[in-house]
């Protein structure tokens, strides 16, 4: 017998539900713009990625005018200062006092579950394990998304589509040859990252330049640490116990906080390549790229998922346009004025990460420019500023 299929008409259909999907749903609901989200990934499994952690002050209230502020105003860590650490000393950088903003420390894996946790308070509905996801008819104006779930095949006609899908998603990758431009640099080198019920070595981050390579000291809460080194791209997680981790930490950290370093069982450990990417445009038709979708950075500045929230604010500002009062003004420009302050982010990621890593052909000389860099940072106001005004982030129109 062939099997049945179901179709169904939503305004939006947004395909992913990571932090730029689940944030896109909640602002179009409160919009009053009806969405349905496919995710290729089980909830669980969307919540077990260990991710991002540091949020700008405008996508913790972004997130506060979409409603699920509460518990990161409570549990969020408010940071008002970074240390970068390099030639044996730290040195404060005061992004309070230069900027009058802060950043706060709260994983997107909190971001995530509170975003679940609204959408299914409010009845919202969500596809997860949704396999084959296919999208048609987004240079027309019927646009039509098919998939798989449950052992039946579904589809859903709507306005738009958007895509919230990731870097190997099927959106971009849906878009024509020729239609899209890309812009792309890879790094000759990942983080190993481990998670660990430690408390952190420090109240605020660590940003350390050292000859043995970079390395983080960032965290989740008050008692859980997260800490990374540079790597090479060629070294795997299993040849990197607890032990031989934290000793290649300390080495590259100031002798005060090699000796307060806690350290414990990983609960996590991993290896990220870093790279920079743009696809441009991020608009197709009906068919509008948000988040890692359309744009990748290296963590270093700790944009990834900043960017993500500053790509949805924009795209649900203009699909609440379009799709409740007929004005597609801000669609129209949804593209160029993203791609504006994206290119901004993946500049200061670039720089962060160029300046704090050790590169395969560094030498001497190019040691001694970074620490004079790096010297000049922490002793020029006006350097300081500029460092703590893209780290804090950005005004949205930019
Ligand atoms: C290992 C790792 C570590 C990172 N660490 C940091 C960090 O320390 N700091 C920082 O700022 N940023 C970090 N980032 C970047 C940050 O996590 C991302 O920028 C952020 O997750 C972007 O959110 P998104 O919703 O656009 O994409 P994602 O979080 O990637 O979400 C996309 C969703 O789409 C789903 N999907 C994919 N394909 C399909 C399909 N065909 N059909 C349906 N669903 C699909 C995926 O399963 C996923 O749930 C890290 C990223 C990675 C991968």
């Amino acid at each position: 017998m062939p099997e049945a299929s179901a179709s169904l008409r939503t305004q939006v259909v947004i395909v992913g539900a990571g932090p730029a999907g689940l944030l896109l749903g909640q602002l179009l609901a409160r919009g009053g713009v009806d969405a349905l989200i496919l995710e290729r990934q089980s909830a669980d499994y969307v919540l077990g990625r260990i991710r991002a952690g540091v949020l700008e002050q405008g996508s913790v209230e972004v997130l506060g005018e979409a409603g699920v502020g509460q518990r990161l105003l409570a549990e969020g860590l408010p940071h008002e200062g970074i240390e970068l650490a390099f030639d044996g000393q730290r040195h404060r950088i005061d992004l309070a006092a230069l900027t009058g903003r802060r950043v706060t420390v709260y994983g997107q894996t909190e971001v995530t579950r509170d975003l679940m946790q609204a959408r299914a308070q409010a009845g919202l509905r969500t596809v997860y394990e949704a396999t084959d996801v296919s999208l048609h008819g987004f240079d027309g104006n019927s646009p039509v998304v098919r998939w798989r779930a449950g052992g039946r095949a579904h589809e859903a006609r709507c306005d738009y589509i958007a895509g919230c899908d990731g870097f190997h998603g099927v959106a971009r990758a849906s878009v024509p040859t020729g239609a899209l431009r890309t812009f792309e640099r890879v790094y000759p080198f990942g983080w190993l990252g481990v998670l660990c019920d430690t408390p952190p070595v420090s109240d605020e981050l660590i940003y350390a330049n050292h000859p043995r390579g970079f390395a983080l000291c960032s965290m989740r809460s008050r008692t859980r640490s997260r800490y990374y080194v540079q790597c090479g791209l060629d070294e795997r997680v299993q040849d990197w116990s607890d032990d031989r981790f934290f000793d290649e930490l300390r080495s590259r950290l100031d002798a005060e906080a090699a000796e307060r370093l806690v350290t414990g069982p990983s609960i996590e450990k991993s290896i990220a390549p870093l790279r920079s990417f743009v696809a441009e445009p991020m608009r197709f038709g009906r068919l509008l790229l948000a988040g890692d979708a359309a744009h990748i950075v290296p963590p270093t500045g700790a944009k990834g998922l900043n960017l993500a929230i500053a790509d949805v604010r924009n795209l649900a500002r203009a699909l609440i346009a379009s799709c409740r009062h007929g004005d597609e003004a801000d669609l129209e420009t949804y593209s160029a004025r993203s791609l504006r302050r994206v290119w901004k982010a993946v500049r200061f990621s670039w720089w962060m990460t160029t300046l704090m890593h050790r590169f395969p052909e560094t030498g001497e000389f190019d040691q001694r420019i970074q620490e004079a860099e790096l010297g000049y940072l922490v002793g020029s106001r006006a350097a300081s500023t500029a460092l703590a005004e893209n780290y804090t982030g950005l005004p949205f129109e930019n």
